[in-house]
């Protein structure tokens, strides 16, 4: 059995601030040890449940928080950006089930700390009809290669964004949002002895043929991004074949998943320029 873990930063134990997760900032440094740690925790849960081999995707930012030199040796890191698939980058190479350590609520969530959806000038994303955030966006591509999202570590708004999205899905809270910027946290110890014990109890679950089924949308996949200003609207509608629905809303269609996924940041690259 091979597992992707897909980490971001946001949701890590602890993190409430986004001074913890910018490279730039004093701060960051305590927090990509965390990270390590709570993603350590993540690949300790899997061989006990059953993995053969494990790749962690590092998905924050320029895609080099985790300590490489502090990584559980018998996991293989998929470090930089922009990888071509970027926060699941791995994903392609037989991996049967995926992990997602450390992600956040979608964008606009109204309990989620740091919530957002790629870039902060999203203000909301649909896939078909369906309002996600990088959660939906990443179990897409995962689906895509017919691998499940077994489980999703971060804080309760983010558990409650992805039990709704993917049933049977596996969550651990190592942080209670009371609001944007803070929460009640677990120390990295309890936290990650969570995420060690969740993700062994999914891994297993997955062994004997239980847990979620891949994340699937009915075809064509209509993506759909509301900006923040109708100037990032302008940029998207360089896209051929887009459609404005409104000054800040566009449009597009894909014929399956991974074109939909293409397509969406093709969609988010224009509309930064
Ligand atoms: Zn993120």
């Amino acid at each position: 059995m091979k597992l992707l873990i897909a980490a971001d930063m946001e949701g890590i134990s602890g993190v409430v601030s986004w001074n913890q997760v910018d490279p730039k900032h004093p701060e960051y440094a305590r927090f990509r040890k965390i990270m390590t740690g709570d993603v350590n925790a993540a690949v300790e849960g899997a061989f006990r449940g059953g993995a053969e081999e494990i790749i962690v995707a590092d998905g924050h930012g320029g895609g080099y928080n985790i300590l490489l030199e502090a990584l559980d040796p018998r996991a293989r890191l998929n470090a930089g950006n922009a990888a071509p698939l970027v926060m699941v980058q791995g994903i392609s190479s037989g991996i049967d089930a995926a992990l997602f350590i450390g992600y956040h609520g979608r964008a606009g969530h109204p309990l989620a700390v740091l919530n957002h959806t790629w870039d902060t000038h999203l203000l909301n994303v649909w896939l078909n009809e369906v309002l996600v955030g990088e959660t939906g966006i990443n179990a897409l591509v995962c689906g895509a290669f017919g691998a499940p999202v077994l489980l999703v570590s971060g804080d309760q708004g983010l558990a409650e964004e992805a039990t709704a999205l993917i049933s049977g899905i596996e969550t651990v809270i190592v942080k209670r949002a009371t609001s944007y910027f803070s929460a009640e946290c677990l120390p990295p110890q309890e936290a990650q002895e969570r995420i060690r014990h969740g993700v062994e109890k999914a891994v297993r679950a997955f062994k004997e043929g239980k847990g979620p089924q891949p994340f699937k949308l009915s075809t064509p996949v209509t993506v759909t991004i509301e900006f923040s200003s109708a100037a990032h609207a302008d940029g998207a509608m360089r896209l051929p074949g887009a459609s404005r629905l409104d000054g800040r809303k566009v449009s597009a269609s894909a014929a399956d998943a991974m074109a939909a996924y293409h397509i969406f940041r093709t969609l988010v690259q224009l509309s930064s320029q």
